[in-house]
């Protein structure tokens, strides 16, 4: 089962792709860590894209599908797509992706969420440095302070972009760019809408209550 997690940033694709993968066994293929790790490496598109992560703004097409490309063989029981596609051309690539290894999306879910409860979100938002679990200052912290829930892991991190000018503009980037491609999955009969301002676990749930069907 191949499915895809859409939503604004800080909507809760990241928690909750991480926890599909605890559960069953699919696996996260988020755009925005393969381009954090290409950052971090010093490679050629790492360094091309860093002053617009940082800005906020979206890198290039051709940049993430060919990322997305690279990494969708090691995904065999089921991808969940976090983070991509964000614009047409990125969703009409991914279908061809998919076609050519006999795949299909499966189905497509929104998180649905209030964009000023986002600022916070995301201003609070710092991950495990080991496995990138996701945690918050105030909403989510760690059970046991100091140490991952997941890994044990006590170092933390928070992303450079997680500012309140920078989500202002991925804000308007998703609005302008991202939400327009929701018409051509709902076509489809694929758009399944989950209310995103609920719990974790109840988010979670309804998830599953999807994918379950
Ligand atoms: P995204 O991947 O969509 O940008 P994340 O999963 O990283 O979003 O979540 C953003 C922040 O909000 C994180 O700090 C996370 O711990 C927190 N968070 C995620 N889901 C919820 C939720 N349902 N309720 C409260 N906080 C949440
Ligand atoms: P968020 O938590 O805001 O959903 P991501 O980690 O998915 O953020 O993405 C961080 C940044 O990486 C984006 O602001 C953008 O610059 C870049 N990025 C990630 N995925 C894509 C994509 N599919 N297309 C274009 N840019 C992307
Ligand atoms: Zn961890």
């Amino acid at each position: 089962m191949d499915i895809i997690l859409l939503g604004p940033p800080g909507a809760g694709k990241g928690t909750q792709a991480k926890r599909l993968e605890e559960r069953r066994g699919m696996v996260q293929l988020s755009t925005g860590d393969m381009l954090r790790s290409a950052r971090e490496a010093g490679t050629p598109v790492g360094l091309r894209v860093r002053a617009v992560m940082d800005r906020g703004e979206l890198v290039s097409d051709a940049i993430v599908s060919a990322l997305i490309g690279e990494h969708l063989e090691n995904s065999g029981t089921g991808a969940i797509f976090d983070g991509y596609p964000r614009t047409h051309p990125q969703a009409e690539a991914l279908e061809i992706l998919l076609e050519e290894r006999a795949r299909k999306i499966d189905h497509v879910i929104e998180l649905v969420v209030d964009e000023e409860a986002l600022v916070t979100r995301i201003t609070g938002r710092f991950t495990c440095s080991k496995c990138g679990a996701p945690y918050h200052d105030t909403l989510h912290l760690p059970k046991v302070a100091g140490v991952c829930d997941i890994c044990a892991g006590t170092d933390f991190k928070r992303r450079p972009d997680d500012n309140e000018q920078t989500v202002r503009t991925r804000m308007a980037e998703y609005r302008e760019k991202t939400a327009p491609i929701l018409p051509f999955y709902e076509a489809k009969g694929l758009v399944r809408r989950v209310d995103g301002m609920q719990s974790v676990e109840a988010v979670a749930a309804a998830i599953d209550a999807f994918l379950d069907s």
